[in-house]
């Protein structure tokens, strides 16, 4: 199928964008990367009237040390997160989940306010964004705001942006020293979305306990899911297999998986609860890895 006729504006600022999208009515749509929206209007399943192409604002694409938090511009190509070294050495979570969307080509020219804003609940940066508790920075006609990562993502592709405002940028808070993190997917093929994931990690403190853990799951919900009462399960005790075991069950309770053509929704959470146990494991502590399968 062909894309519906629209218009292309090549937008010259955030202000531009927003003009834009204010006079439009909620009849436009922001275009970043591409790598979601064609797809999606070459199958009519989005019919804008104008496209706004951010492609010309080059002051969104950066990525800045804030102290406690790297802050990522919003037309940042996602393989130039990847590769950061200021992304590798203090958020190690998120250039291990970066590798795991899609292909090399599609990360060089898909951004990573692309990711965010589309809200797929596989996608892999939405949740590493709800395991860090990073903020999103929105900016349209009624000025600029922060939202938390836990209340942007609201449903399937559906994010708290408003019709008339562009994401300008993420920040995402630096992990603790000695934070060991883990990805599982679960795909059909390499560079496919997965049908279960997990993203976690974990630091365990001098006294061999749980200090921090954070565990979210993709593909099981409309939206990344955090796992909260595994959390605290974990938080404070000795790893072991038991342990891991029981808050893999907890985790897969927080999960409300629909089927599909690729999966029925069983099937999804019996991934989630395999797929957990070998992310705790790695987090956690390699000794329990042989026994979670
Ligand atoms: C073959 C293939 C495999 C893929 N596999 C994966 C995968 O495994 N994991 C994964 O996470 N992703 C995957 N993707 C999607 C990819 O990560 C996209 O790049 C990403 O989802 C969208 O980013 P984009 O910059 O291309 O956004 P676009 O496609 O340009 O836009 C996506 C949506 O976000 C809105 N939007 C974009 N930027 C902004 C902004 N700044 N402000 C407000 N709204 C905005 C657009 O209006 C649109 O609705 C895959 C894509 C393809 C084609």
């Amino acid at each position: 199928m062909k894309p519906a006729p629209f218009d292309h504006v090549r937008a010259r600022s955030v202000e531009h964008a927003v003009e834009i999208l204010a006079a439009e009515d909620g009849d436009a749509k922001i275009l970043a990367g591409g790598q979601s929206l064609v797809p999606l209007l070459a199958m009519r399943m989005a019919q804008p009237t104008v496209l706004v192409d951010l492609g010309g604002c080059a002051d969104l694409a950066y990525v800045r040390d804030g102290g406690d938090h790297v802050e990522i511009g919003a037309m940042t190509r996602t393989r130039d997160v990847e590769i950061s070294p200021l992304v590798r050495s203090t958020v190690p979570l998120l250039p291990l989940a970066l590798s795991y969307v899609g292909h090399v080509t599609i990360r060089n020219r898909g951004t990573f306010g692309g990711t965010v804003a589309h809200a797929d609940p596989a996608a892999e940066v939405p949740a590493v964004l709800r395991a860090l508790d990073a903020t999103v920075v929105v900016t349209g006609p009624r000025g600029t705001r922060t939202v938390p990562a836990a209340d942007f993502f609201l449903g399937f592709l559906l994010s708290a942006v408003e019709p008339d405002e562009v994401l300008t940028a993420v920040r995402v808070p630096t992990q603790a020293p000695g934070t060991v993190a883990a990805v599982e997917e679960f795909t059909r093929r390499h560079g496919d979305f997965a049908m279960a994931s997990v993203l976690g990690a974990a630091r365990i403190g001098a006294d061999g306990t749980v200090a921090d853990v954070r565990l979210v799951l993709g593909g099981v919900g409309p939206t990344p899911v955090r796992a909260d009462d595994a959390e605290r399960l974990l938080v404070g005790r000795a790893p072991s297999e038991e342990l891991v075991r029981a808050a893999a069950d907890a985790a897969v309770e927080a999960t409300d998986p629909t089927g599909d053509v690729h999966a029925p929704a069983d099937y999804r959470r019996t991934l989630a609860r395999v797929l957990t146990r070998r992310c705790l494991s790695t987090v956690l502590a390699d000794t329990t890895r042989s026994h979670a399968a």
